[in-house]
């Protein structure tokens, strides 16, 4: 079932010195699933120490990666190997960390441990499946639930919360009726999880075409680590562009986004201003100006909250910023998209049309068809070779622009950008003598 040529020879090197190993978790679950795993990790009665002389003598580099959890990574063929001893997790006091592991003698036991029944089986080329929680079962219905009491699964580590809703949300499943009351009642335990821990997960539940589900089911629970999102919810727009409130809004067109994040978080915190800068007219319909600013700003401070890269803030802030553009369908318009925003200008047409497929459909259908025209056009430029995109494009360089007097410094950068406007714009043609003519003329 689950065939990989280095985790078999781990298995059995482990076994020919006496010792228990197995596949174990993700990749269990996934094989069963259908899915190629990516990584394999093996669970195995070796103590860390014993797992490491064993592949040191055995020629192979070894990475004590966590060993005072028991886990050493194995390099095989410049990919990692996990392997980890069988443990149980000492008390925890803090929502977050055992204070200390426990290495044990059974399979079971080391199973037990483990978050979730879809992730808590086993694997032995020669036995098969172990299976003691109904993981099997479980896959097959496609639910979440905890190994174990769940109130108590979420107090020992409260990052298991936003866990249950990653794998919920990335295979499209349930989650298990007394997990998921767990959930809603222990979500104020997430404030002791750090952000870094947050973040990484949140986005691994906000990547998937099923997220807006949980975001409706489970919203006072992300309300925990996003609280500007609750103003969203039931604010009604008044509108004639508009059939749903701001958040219902939002979860419509988070279901018509392609699964990439930085199109998500955008749609995400598109709107997120509107509560916030509208105002209502005589005849009781709202009027939402400079939402778009507002909406920036929001997702700014949220993102740097959960300590985002800094690449990841400054793409979302300038595509919520720039999100109602509307972008005319001409290709002088379409490089300058492109010039601006790069290769997110395929992004800002996807978050438009999310846009565009919340609103109200009598308003907006045209306007989504030539969004697609739109699309096939940037589409078309970014592949054309021959189009003039990028200050790469420029049939001169920084070296060029020194060589016409130019001291060398910023100011060269930005005479390259403003003869890369000229050329899109196409008031100066991508020529070397007419731009070093500009030059001159110029500066
Ligand atoms: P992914 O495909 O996302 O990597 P995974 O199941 O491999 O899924 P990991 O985070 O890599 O998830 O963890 C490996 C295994 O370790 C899990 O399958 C689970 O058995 C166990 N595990 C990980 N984190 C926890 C946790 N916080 N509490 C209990 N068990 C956990
Ligand atoms: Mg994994």
């Amino acid at each position: 079932m689950i065939y990989d040529k280095n985790a078999n020879e781990i298995i059995y090197t482990l076994n020919k010195n006496g010792y228990e190993a197995y596949y174990v978790g993700g990749c269990v679950r996934d094989a069963l699933l259908g899915i190629k795993p990516c990584d394999f990790d093996i669970t195995t009665s070796a103590k860390p120490e014993e797992t490491s002389a064993i592949f040191r003598r055995a020629g192979y580099t070894v990475i004590e990666t966590g060993i005072k959890h028991g886990t050493v990574s194995v390099i095989f063929d410049k990919k990692s190997y996990e392997v980890t001893t069988f443990r149980v997790d000492g008390k925890y006091s803090d929502s977050r960390h055992p204070e200390s592991v426990e290495f044990v003698s059974s399979l079971k036991e080391d199973l037990a441990r483990r978050d979730f029944t879809v992730n808590a089986m086993a694997y032995h080329p020669n036995t098969g499946i172990f299976d003691f929680f109904g993981g099997r079962e479980d896959l097959k219905n496609k639910f979440i639930r905890c190994v174990g009491e769940p109130v108590k699964r979420f107090e020992e580590d409260a990052l298991r919360i936003l866990r249950a809703l990653r794998f919920a949300s990335r295979y499209d499943f349930t989650i298990e009726e007394n997990t998921s009351n767990a959930i809603k009642q222990c979500k104020a335990l997430l404030d002791n999880i750090s952000a870094e821990r947050i973040y990484s997960e949140f986005c691994g539940i906000l990547i998937n075409s099923s997220c807006a589900k949980f975001f409706r089911n489970y919203v006072d629970v992300f309300a925990v680590i996003i609280p500007e999102i609750l103003p969203m919810v039931g604010f009604e727009q008044k509108s004639r562009w508009h059939i749903y409130d701001v958040f219902e809004h939002t979860m419509v067109a988070l279901e018509n986004t392609p699964d990439d994040l930085i199109v998500k978080l955008t749609v995400l915190f598109h709107d997120m201003g509107k509560p916030i800068v509208f105002t209502e007219d005589e005849q009781g319909f709202r009027h939402f100006k400079g939402h778009q600013k507002v909406s920036c700003e929001i997702a700014e401070k949220i993102l740097r909250r959960l300590k985002a890269d800094n690449k990841t803030r400054e793409r979302v802030y300038t595509l919520v910023l720039h999100h109602d553009d509307r972008i005319p369908l001409d290709e002088t318009a379409a490089l300058r998209l492109i010039r601006r925003v790069g290769e997110d200008a395929l992004r800002a047409i996807y978050v438009e049309k999310a846009d565009n497929l919340g609103q109200n459909p009598v308003m907006v259908s045209k306007r989504y068809s030539e969004l697609n025209e739109l699309q096939k056009m940037v589409e078309k430029l970014i592949k054309n070779d021959e189009a003039c995109i990028y200050l790469s494009d420029l049939a001169i360089s920084g070296k060029d622009v020194i060589a016409c007097g130019i001291k060398p410094g910023p100011r060269v950068g930005e005479i390259l950008n403003i003869l890369l406007e000229e050329v899109t714009e196409k008031r100066l043609p991508n020529e070397r003598e007419a731009l070093v003519d500009f030059i001159f003329r110029l500066f």
